[in-house]
């Protein structure tokens, strides 16, 4: 280490320079990480050899991404696909370590492209941000609710709060009140913007135009968690938040038994007892599905979305249904809150970006704003219905734990985990 940086690293662990000024004051991103790292391990006696330091540029995510970097973590992305989906095919990236979940869910696009494809719907499409205020009683709390929700002066609000942005557009506000505290929630559409801080900046707007005839309005908080952000919420899986997404497939009975191993009246009934009456005996909120979690986060992971809003974006209603005299299968997501972005947040950096450009849907789509953000629902809601089919059939015929005992403990070469996959009476 060069002579001038040792002295910074001596700074540092003597606290004279704090470690979060380095990137400003040496203007280079990478000698402010090592730095930093360097320090940490004088600190800790912490060597944190497994960690990788080069290779990552920490310019992309200066003001933006990360704060007080000193290294980044590795986490292996696995392609499933082709997801063939309102007849597009898609190849899906999937940042997981989690042995058996690529490979499930590729037995999933396998069922689904035999049978001739899903298609899906996107019913809603808005994020919201509810501020929290207070007034000296309930009565003036409620004169702002009904001033709020008044069709006639909804055009005025919208005027002001469109004003930060080219792409967040006031699409409603809808109140609720708890004593003299009032909660709004503001919806509005983003673009191709997962649309957290364009929804914000619009709410900070009308709250300023406010102010001007109720003076008295106290605002507590900018989020009120009515919103409901990062939060498992009733208020999301009834009203939904960012898109609403519907996907379903009829799975024919011959790909049932060839690539699923199971039979359709057995996967109904489990579907019933598990996803429906067990979660309901759970308590579950929007927790009506097998494992919607586990395909949504790593996409999130993949594509750069905030992994933190599976929490809502997880929410999903599986339903599985025989038809045509109980020969097929019908299956279907219902996804209302899915909230993802192409442009904003982690979907710029470079990993990110790539397994958007996979997808087809990096980065801002000038035709039609939005529409990118929104295939990228439906790809989330597609890949989610592949996992539901794929894991659902496991546990009907009895094969999730000898699979996950297989290729969550085995060394061997895992490539061969989706071949095998197809093939879980194997297992
Ligand atoms: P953002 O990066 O703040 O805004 C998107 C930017 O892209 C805007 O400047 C927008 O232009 C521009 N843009 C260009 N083409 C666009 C297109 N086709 N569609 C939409 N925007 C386009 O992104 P965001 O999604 O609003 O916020 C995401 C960030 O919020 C993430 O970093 C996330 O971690 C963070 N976050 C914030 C909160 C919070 O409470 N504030 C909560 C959760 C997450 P305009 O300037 O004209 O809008």
């Amino acid at each position: 280490m060069p002579e001038e940086d040792e002295e910074i690293v001596a700074a540092v662990v003597a606290v004279k320079i704090p470690s979060y000024v380095l990137e400003t004051r040496l203007g280079d991103c990478r000698r402010a990480a090592g730095i930093r790292r360097e320090a940490l391990r004088r600190i800790t006696g912490r060597e944190m050899d497994g960690l990788p330091l080069d290779g990552f540029d920490y310019a992309s995510i200066l003001g933006q991404c990360c704060e007080l970097p000193v290294g980044y973590v590795q986490l292996p992305v696995g392609v499933a696909g082709p997801l063939l989906l309102d007849s597009r095919r898609h190849y899906v990236p999937m940042a997981t370590t989690e042995g058996c979940l690529v490979a499930s869910t590729n037995r999933g696009f396998k069922a689904i492209a035999e049978s001739g494809g899903a298609s899906s719907v996107v019913l809603k499409d808005g994020m919201t941000r509810a501020p929290a205020v207070r007034f000296p009683s309930a009565r003036r709390a409620a004169e702002l609710k009904g001033f709020l929700e008044n069709p006639a002066n909804f055009d005025t609000l919208a005027t002001v709060f469109n004003r930060s942005s080219r792409f967040g557009r006031l699409q409603g506000v809808k109140c609720a009140m708890a004593g003299r505290n009032l909660y709004m929630r503001f919806t509005c559409s983003t673009g191709d913007a997962m649309g957290m801080n364009m929804v914000s900046k619009g709410v900070q707007n009308v709250l300023d135009y406010l102010q001007d005839d109720f003076p008295d309005m106290d605002v507590i908080s900018i989020s009120g968690n009515f919103c409901s952000d990062k939060k498992s919420a009733a208020i999301n899986w009834i009203e939904g938040r960012g898109k609403s997404v519907v996907c379903e497939a009829v799975i024919k009975e011959e790909v049932v038994k060839k690539v699923l191993k199971t039979n359709v009246q057995a996967l109904v009934e489990l579907n019933v007892i598990k996803n429906l009456a067990g979660s309901a005996v759970a308590g579950a909120l929007g927790g009506f599905n097998a494992h919607a979690s586990n395909i949504v986060t790593a996409i999130f992971i993949a594509t750069g979305q905030d992994p933190a809003q599976n929490v809502e974006s997880s929410q999903c209603m599986t339903m599985l249904e025989a038809i045509n005299d109980g020969k097929d299968l019908h299956i279907s997501v219902t996804m209302p809150s899915i909230e993802v972005g192409t442009v904003g947040g982690g979907t710029q950096l470079a990993s990110q970006s790539a397994c958007l450009d996979l997808l087809g849907v990096k980065g801002a789509n000038r035709e039609s704003p939005g529409s990118n953000a929104r295939l990228l629902a439906t790809v989330v809601a597609g890949a989610v219905l592949a996992g539901e089919l794929s894991l659902i059939s496991a546990q009907a015929a009895g094969h999730l734990v000898q699979s996950h005992m297989k290729y969550n403990r085995s060394s061997r070469d895992m490539s061969k985990a989706a071949e095998e996959a197809d093939r879980p009476k194997k297992c």
